[in-house]
This record gives structure tokens, sequence and C-alpha cells, in this order.
């Protein structure tokens, strides 16, 4: 694997969009390709970078394609069956693919084997911190895959994040992240609720607020998801509900995949479920808790 000069760019979405510019601004010959396609030609228009609604074209001049999409089933979609599966058709063996969407583990490993069979290296690197972190280049990316497509890969990824964790074998990078998502979902949906429990008791949900943010039941969706969008209405993290779902979802079929039992993970991946369900999967994912408010923390099935 040589060095990478040529980065194909997939999915110019809310993240897409503001992590590819890093790269334009590094010095990277960037080609973007989106199923919206005028979200790439937006995208080129405003950085030196070229659209292209041809995989077969875009594959063909990369060294490596980073993927920003929805889930691992677009990825799949992307990589292998699209246009005919022209995107791994006119990838040259030794270019890599780097999917820096969150997507489910099991899937990342078999698309693994499909590429290496044609000599082409997988990188999973999935990122936090929000379009926030995306506009800033200070992602935490957590990697998972050989340490020496890692090794070809690092350079891009820096220039993206700031805080690069090698996690472990392909696969271990999308597993971190459900984990981390599970999480933020959990304590999001438990932040809520008492919230929800001290209003009804009389207390201000502003002061519980500002209380629990100095206190030990402090957590990011009490600190910035509650206070800054939930409270003041502003719905606005740039984060979906439907991909919220997607990943405290993906954590669940994870312990359930490796056996493992996980009883907190299934009521979280329920209550998100029908708050996507309710809400809309497009809305910002801060709006679940006006589900939950009116419709209380109820699992899907009931
Ligand atoms: P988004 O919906 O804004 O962007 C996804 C883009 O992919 C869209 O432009 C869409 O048109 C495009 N797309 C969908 N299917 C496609 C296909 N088959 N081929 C080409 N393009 C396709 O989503 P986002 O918020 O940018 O999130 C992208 C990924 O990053 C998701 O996996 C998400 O879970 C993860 N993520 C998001 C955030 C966040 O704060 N938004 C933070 C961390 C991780």
């Amino acid at each position: 694997m040589g060095a990478i000069n040529n980065v194909g760019f997939i999915g110019i979405g809310n993240m897409g969009s503001r992590m590819a510019a890093h790269l334009v601004r590094a010095g990277y010959a960037v080609t973007v390709f989106d199923i919206a396609a005028e979200r790439a030609r937006l995208f080129a228009s405003e950085h030196q970078a070229r659209a292209t609604d041809r995989l077969a074209d875009l594959a063909s001049s990369a060294d490596a394609v980073v993927t920003m999409l929805p889930s691992g089933r677009e990825v799949r979609e992307a990589v292998l069956e699209m246009q005919g599966g022209a995107l791994a058709q006119n990838l040259r063996p030794g270019s890599i693919v780097i999917d820096m969407s969150s997507a489910a583990p099991v899937g990342t490993r078999e698309l693994g084997q499909v590429l290496a069979a044609r000599g082409i290296g997988l990188v999973d690197a999935p990122v936090s911190g929000g379009i926030i972190g995306a506009e800033k280049g200070t992602l935490a990316i957590m990697i998972g895959g050989e340490p020496d497509t890692i090794a070809t890969a690092r350079p891009v990824l820096e220039r993206m994040g700031n805080r690069l964790f090698e996690v472990g074998g392909l696969g271990c990078g999308h597993a971190m992240k459900c984990l981390n998502n599970f999480l933020a979902g959990a304590s999001f949906a438990a932040a809520s609720e008492a919230v929800r429990v001290g209003r009804k008791f009389g207390l201000d949900p502003a002061v519980m607020i500002d209380v629990i943010n100095v206190s030990t039941g402090r957590s990011f969706a009490s600190d910035v998801v509650m206070k800054e969008h939930v409270l003041n209405e502003k719905f606005a993290t740039g984060f979906a509900l439907g991909l919220l779902a997607k990943d405290v979802g993906i954590a669940a079929d994870l312990a359930e995949q490796i056996d493992v039992h996980a009883p907190i993970g299934e009521l979280i991946r329920d209550l998100f479920r029908d708050a996507s369900d309710g809400v809309g999967g497009s809305e910002d994912h801060s709006r679940a808790a006006t589900w939950w408010d009116r419709h209380g923390l109820r699992p899907a099935a009931e």
C-alpha cells in the first residue's frame, strides 16, 4: 500500500461534507459522490474538489475511498452493489476503503473478507464529536483493522480528528462506537426521565439540569443535549434520531450475536425505536425527549 494522494469520498451529508473539507484543505485530490447528487455538486462548487455521479470514475482515480454513510447497509450498497458493483471492480489492488460510518461490526468483517479477496484493504474508523467536531477537525476516531492498513489510512484520518485510538482488528472500531452510543442514548433517556419525574413533583427542569451538570449525574446528555437542545426547544444537535436508534440497535444486536445478556441495551434499543417511529427518523435525536414526555418511556413492543 502506497501513500495516499487521491481520495474518493462517499456520503456528503452532515458529517461527511465537513470532514471531506479538511481533506481538500490538506491538499488531497478529493472526488466526492453522494446518492443525493446535488450535495456532491454543491460541495465541489464550494471547495477545490471534483464531484462525480459515476462510482467507476471515483474508484479508478482513488488511492483510498472514505465512506460516511448512514449505516453498514449503505456502505455495502455503495462498495459492492450500486452501479453494478462499479466501486469494488474499479479500485485497484493495494487501495483501501476507510469506513467512517457508524456500522454494525459483524457486517464490517464480512465486507472486509470480500474486499480482501480483491486485494483491497478495509479499515473501520467511526467517529464521535458530532458536527462541531467534524467542522473543527477534532473528532475522536476509533480505528479497527490490520496494522499496515491502519498505518496507510492514518495520515488521512489525522486530518479529520485529533484523538485517534487503534482499538483492535477489523470491526473493533464499529463495536467501540455502538457501545459508546449505547451509553450516550442510555444517559439521554435517563436524563429525560429524571426531568419528567422532577417536573411532575414541582421541580424546575432548568434548575434540575443546572444542578445535575455540577453533580454526579452529569453527562453529555445533560450538559449538551438536555441543556442546549431540549429545554430551550432548539432541537438542532445535527444528529438524526434514526441514526441514534440505529446505533443503539447495533449495540443490542451485537450483544445478542455474541451471547452476552444485555437487558439495558435491549430496553434502550426499544425506547429509541419507539421514539424514532413516532417522531420520524430524520428529526433531530433530541426530539426523542418530547416523545417520551408525551408517551412515556415505553418499549416499542407495547
Ligand atoms: P447524513 O444523513 O447527514 O449523511 C449521509 C449521506 O449519505 C447523505 O448525504 C445521503 O444522501 C448519503 N447516502 C445515503 N445512502 C447513500 C449511498 N448508498 N450512496 C451514496 N450516498 C448515500 O448522516 P450524518 O449525520 O452525516 O452521519 C453519517 C454517519 O456518521 C452515520 O453512520 C452516523 O451514525 C455517523 N455519525 C453521525 C454524527 C452526527 O452528529 N451527525 C456523529 C457521529 C457519527
